[in-house]
């Protein structure tokens, strides 16, 4: 085993920054304040080499393979993670098929309390996950601690609840499915006399990407256990290890073997899961490109299937909004986690009356924003997850420059960037064309592309002009407006003064090319329930 705390990189100083973060050269009221950085000292072990979690034991992939994975802020190797093949997702859907019938079986009040386990185990080792999230994937320390480790642990108090409630989650919610969906006329008479029975979907194969990789973790796992299912679960190949130590946590839990299994590996294992024919549902987080390939795959099958994948979400600002507090709206909503998120606010669309001081303030806004060490407690801005992504991000940033559009960097360009590492600066577009690229796609940065409406219907219109569907932000001080435009909206998840926030209470999922399916509440149970 060995220790390690991360890069410890000395702080880098911001022009233009306020207060005790200030850097020399400031104004005579901020000069003499150096930076400070405030690194998180704990100390986390990580082991050289980690196997696959398959029936309640770590295992060596029959592949033999390993891959690297890697600290982004510093590009120093974390781990090996085992690459599992064809027959080690074989064995991991065996194992799941064999410990499902039993797990069914258990009294719903003992579910419960198993996944009840799981929360308070994330909560009492939370600053060790915190880190070890932060070293794996970039984000910065105090997202990793303040956001998702605590939703983690929320998912499952919150999905613990429902273990022995779900008849009465479904009970007219699942006569209307037994309606809509069951073409048999005795069975759903017998439904709705009896009440509707929901029962597991089975073994459910669970896909997430590298963004928020313990949250979705939890995300996939909690409603499919409370509902009986049993699991197999696959981090993504840039950030497995805090999906590992959750395994770890459910050996320490004495929790039922088979009933989670976690494979790690890339595309090529997470296809082998899409094909094989005793998982019977797959629920998948990710790219649209690759929704789409599964989506194809399962069409053939009777695999239930859920989908959330990429947005390019609108975040709207009326001449009648709080201005102040839209800027910290806008900055959370495409600068949280690098821009690495599915709803990020990535095309900002303000009314013309108001774009100058909208542009303005933003400006000044980003000066304060500290890119840096991930684990020191001041930074805003962390590491792009691995060298592709940044790789992807460059390729935006010509395209948005070539087709016109003029770039603003925050933290300021004089401002050398560390010299290891992936990083890119927040930064936004403005002079944006809806034709433009950077409006068009995903590009899952901190890069924001700004535009202009005149009008809430033009506005409207042009916020919906997406293949995307995901979320959306609404900024305006009138609650009649709220409501309207909110409607009129195509997005699964509307915030209006506020952007970015979840709870495991709260469904979330998109429209058109950002899926189908809901994760959280009470629409979320239901995909992991037949009738
Ligand atoms: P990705 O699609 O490349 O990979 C996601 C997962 O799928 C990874 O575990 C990967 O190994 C696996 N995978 C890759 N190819 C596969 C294949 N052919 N068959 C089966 N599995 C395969 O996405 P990513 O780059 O890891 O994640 C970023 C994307 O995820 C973004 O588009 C983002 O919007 C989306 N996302 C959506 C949500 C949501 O809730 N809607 C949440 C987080 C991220």
């Amino acid at each position: 085993m060995k220790e390690d705390s991360g890069p410890q990189r000395p702080g880098i100083a911001i022009p233009g920054r306020q207060g005790a973060n200030a850097s020399a050269g400031e104004s005579s009221a901020t000069a003499g304040w150096d930076y400070s950085p405030a690194p998180e000292t704990a100390k986390v072990a990580i082991a050289d080499r980690y196997d696959l979690f398959i029936n309640g034991k770590f295992i060596a992939p029959k592949t033999r393979k390993y891959f690297a994975s890697i600290n982004p802020a510093n590009e120093q190797v974390l781990s090996e993670i085992a690459e599992a093949g064809a027959a080690d997702v074989d064995a991991a859907v065996r194992a799941a098929k064999a410990a499902q019938p039993k797990w069914a079986r258990l009294k719903p009040s003992e579910r419960a309390k198993f996944i009840f386990r799981i929360a308070r185990r994330i909560q009492e080792r939370a600053r060790e996950l915190a880190v070890l999230e932060t070293m794996d994937g970039g984000k910065p320390i105090t997202e990793s601690r303040d956001v998702d480790i605590p939703l983690a642990a929320q998912h499952f108090f919150y999905h613990a609840g429902w273990a022995d409630k779900l008849q009465h989650a479904f009970g007219s919610a699942g006569e209307k499915a037994s309606r809509d969906h069951g073409r048999d006329k005795k069975r759903r008479i017998r439904n709705s006399k009896l009440g509707t029975s929901p029962s597991p979907v089975g073994v459910c194969g669970q896909i997430i990407p590298w963004n928020f990789p313990i949250l979705m973790a939890a995300w996939k796992l909690a409603p499919a256990l409370a509902c009986g299912n049993t699991c197999v679960l696959k981090p993504a190949e840039t950030t497995s290890l805090t999906a590992l130590r959750l395994a770890e946590i459910l050996q320490e839990i004495d929790f039922p073997p088979g009933v989670v299994n976690i494979i790690t590996g890339a595309g090529a294992t997470g296809q082998a899961m899409v094909n094989h024919p005793s998982i019977d549902k797959i629920a998948f987080t990710g790219s649209t490109e690759v929704g789409k390939l599964i989506a194809k795959a399962c069409a053939s099958t009777d695999k239930k299937l859920t989908l959330e994948l990429g947005g390019k979400s609108p975040n709207i600002i009326f001449e009648d909004a709080s201005i102040d507090q839209a800027i910290e709206g806008i900055v959370s909503g495409i600068y949280f986690n690098q821009g690495h998120v599915c709803c990020a606010g990535s095309r900002l669309f303000v009314a013309e009356s108001i774009l100058d001081e909208v542009i303005s303030k933003l400006t000044q806004r980003m000066t304060s924003l500290r890119l840096g060490d991930p684990l020191d407690k001041n930074t805003d801005v962390g590491a792009i997850n691995s060298k592709a992504q940044l790789a992807t991000i460059h390729r935006y940033l010509e395209a948005g420059t070539s087709e016109g559009a003029q770039l603003h960097e925050g933290y300021g360009s004089a401002t050398p960037l560390p010299s290891k590492g992936y990083w890119c600066r927040p930064c936004f577009f403005t002079g944006v064309q809806p034709s433009h690229i950077i409006a068009r796609e995903e590009i899952f940065g901190p890069v924001l592309a700004v535009m202009s409406f005149r009008t809430p219907e033009e506005a409207i219109l042009r916020a919906n002009n997406t293949p995307y569907g995901l979320a959306a932000g609404v900024w305006t001080h009138k609650g009649s407006k709220m409501f309207d435009i909110a409607r009129k909206l195509k997005a699964g998840v509307i915030w209006c003064n506020t952007f970015n926030k979840f709870d495991a209470a709260s469904p979330f999922g998109g429209f058109k090319e950002s899926g189908f399916g809901r994760e959280g509440g009470l629409h979320g149970l239901r995909g992991y329930v037949r009738f």
